[in-house]
């Protein structure tokens, strides 16, 4: 069996011990002779479950105490309408625009009330993070909102926005337990676990308890409201079990292999080896401002649109796969989770620098 170099934006590559292990548990779980697809959400076993996932998470992330974490479905996506619905006690909100999925949470935000776009990076096509330290911030917004990793542009926020006293919101979908975090500087952070965390069809939120009341738009299904999954523990309705069970063991992981400042410190060192060579290099470049760069995703290109598409190609057939950038930036990006392994970054560079050395006119 082989197992590629898996460079997607998401779904992600994952680590291999967590899926060995998964697949070692698939038809009898502990010994409750069925697989954790089968059990019910209300019975001990998957309780036992759920609880050891959020307590391995909060300790990952250190969250106090005044947080609730819960596991939701939806998407990401799902979350652009949820935060209105619950948090525009006023009706308005800043948002910070720079990228794709910050400007779809806005757009969806001005569903529900009055949006003010108070920073983007839309002018250079998202290739840098706007100084945010002195914003235009509304007296009466309910929060400003950022995207702190922009997935398919590769920018991250490396200082969060001076909110002036506001909630902030943010997605941390492609940078959740990438590195450490401080949890009091927001009001809530949420993310979809595909990206870096676990498989498709879990959102996980974190969100300060004052911020969960009954006070919602009038409308808001029950479903989509905050305080009905607080109250229930996550399990208001069947949760997306199979997948809160791998993004447990995906925890488990992350503890033993020394927590968020060891994946920091593994991924900064990741990251480095990918960008010092597109520095040096003569046919790669990257697309970002370097001050603004991400750990998780980097795009790269040629300048040569028939260049790029023969890289992707030789390097898929090399197993580096899906290092296609995304429709909208086109060339190559290179997602580098924390499950992808240094010497797969050590072995793509070594594969671009044959291409270079082959192409380069
Ligand atoms: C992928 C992604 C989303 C969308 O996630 P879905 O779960 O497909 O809705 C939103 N925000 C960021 C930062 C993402 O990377």
């Amino acid at each position: 069996m082989g197992r590629v170099y898996n460079f997607s934006a998401g779904p992600a590559v994952l680590p291999e011990e967590v899926l060995q292990e998964a697949a070692d548990e698939m038809l009898d779980y502990q010994g409750s002779g069925m697989s954790v697809m089968e059990m019910s959400h209300r019975s001990k076993v998957y309780d036992a479950i759920i609880k050891e996932a959020e307590a391995d998470l909060r300790e990952l992330m250190n969250i106090p105490d005044n947080y609730k974490v819960l596991f939701l479905q939806g998407g990401a996506s799902q979350q652009f309408a949820m935060i209105p619905m619950n948090l525009m006690k006023n009706k308005k909100a800043d948002y910070i625009v720079t990228g794709q999925w910050a400007k779809k949470a806005a757009k969806e935000a001005e569903l529900y009330g009055e949006v003010n776009v108070v920073a983007s990076s839309a002018d250079k096509t998202f290739s840098y993070i706007p100084d945010c330290s002195d914003l235009p911030i509304d007296d009466d917004a309910d929060y400003v909102y950022i995207c702190e990793n922009n997935t398919i542009y590769g920018t991250k926020f490396h200082t969060l926005p001076n909110t002036k006293g506001k909630t902030l919101v943010a997605d941390i979908s492609s940078c959740f337990l990438s590195e450490p975090v401080d949890v009091t500087k927001y009001g809530m952070l949420y993310g979809g676990v595909q990206k870096n965390v676990g498989p498709a069809g879990v959102v996980i939120a974190i969100i300060r308890e004052d911020l969960i009341t009954d006070d919602v738009l009038p409308g808001t299904p029950t479903m989509l409201r905050y305080k009905i999954h607080a109250d229930a523990d996550s399990l208001y309705n069947t949760p997306p079990c199979y997948g809160i069970y791998i993004c447990g063991k995906v925890f488990k992981w992350l503890k033993k292999m020394g927590g968020l400042e060891e994946m920091q410190r593994r991924n900064v060192e990741k990251a480095k080896i990918l960008y010092d060579y597109l520095d040096s290099s003569k046919l790669f470049h990257g697309t970002v401002e370097p001050s603004s760069r991400s750990l998780m995703n980097v795009p790269f290109v040629t300048g040569d649109k028939e260049l790029d598409a023969k890289f992707v190609k030789e390097a898929e057939a090399a197993g580096f796969v899906n290092l296609k950038g995304h429709r909208t930036v086109g060339g190559m990006r290179a997602s580098i989770y924390n499950a992808m392994p240094k010497e797969g970054v050590e072995a793509l560079v070594a594969f671009m620098k044959k291409f270079e050395e082959e192409n380069l006119k």
